[in-house]
């Protein structure tokens, strides 16, 4: 239908994100090692002109908005080990920044078994804001740090940290760490031997996803597309709901990266690389 004016295309949708909200991409970075901390999934925060998406607020803090700890995970580790950290600070409901835009669960309308009401029947010009208000600066920054580090001679691995819920579809899951590679394994193989040696932890490897789940987008893009070593940490969320959980996984998987990067030479103290 046209509305007399030039139709659809001649309409301007009302920004997505109104002056004042939170800025989408919280970029960190100071001097350290190799590392390159992303997280996709950090926050549950929706733009204001979204509502709640149709949703009450008791779905807004579950798995199926955000992963929950793994902010915290991403800070620990960057405060801990240095260098960058690029975390995007809306919802993955807007859009999964963690998907290829044009797959449709990039913006869900069914997330597990929950209805995402304000996301149903969306028109073109309505994805493509999201895209290119949440999703594409979350990527740009992500390309204009790690080019910039390549032509400045650094060392680089790409890190993403996420958690999953231990619960999936009435399925428990048993895994306490998954591993999820690309078709470069040179950092997923030390990774996994590092984490397998404490008896105690489950460690999923390519579980509870993997790339054929199309859980790969940043990792293949920002790490195998470039040649940079990369991986993909998703932890059990029940397992980083306090502080002192998220410090010992921070721990935890400091020892497991600093190891696995002298698995494959690459100097991971803080302050060789600068
Ligand atoms: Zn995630």
């Amino acid at each position: 239908m046209t509305n007399g004016l030039g139709g659809a295309a001649g309409v301007a949708a009302a920004p997505l994100l109104a002056p004042g909200e939170p800025a989408v991409v919280d970029v960190r970075d100071v001097p350290g090692g190799p590392f390159v901390f992303l997280c996709e999934h950090a926050s549950n925060r929706l733009p204001r002109a979204l509502g709640t998406l149709g949703l009450p607020a008791e779905a807004l803090q579950r798995h199926i908005a955000w992963d929950p700890g793994a902010a915290a995970m991403t800070l620990g580790l960057q405060e801990k080990l240095g260098g960058p950290a690029i975390l995007q600070n809306y919802s993955r409901l807007v859009i999964d920044c963690n998907r290829e835009p044009s797959l449709p669960d990039a913006i869900t309308a069914l997330s597990e078994t929950t209805r995402i009401p304000g996301n149903e029947h969306l028109g073109g010009t309505v994805r493509q804001q999201r895209v290119d208000t949440i999703w594409m600066p979350f990527h740009a920054a992500i390309d204009e740090l790690a080019e910039a580090r390549i032509a400045s001679g650094k060392a680089t691995v790409i890190v993403t940290l996420h958690s999953f819920t231990p619960v999936y579809r009435d399925v428990s899951r048993p895994w306490h760490v998954g591993i999820i590679s690309s078709g470069d394994r040179r950092f997923a193989e030390p990774m996994l031997a590092a984490l397998k040696r404490d008896p105690a932890l489950v460690v999923g490897d390519d579980e509870p996803y993997s790339a054929r789940d199309n859980v790969d987008y940043t990792i293949r893009r920002h790490g195998f597309d470039r040649g940079l070593p990369h991986v993909m940490i998703e932890v059990r969320n029940d397992l980083v709901r306090t502080p002192s959980d998220v410090a010992g996984w921070v721990d935890r998987l400091a020892a497991a990266l600093i190891e696995s990067a002298g698995a494959i030479g690459v100097p991971a103290v803080a302050g060789q690389m600068d």
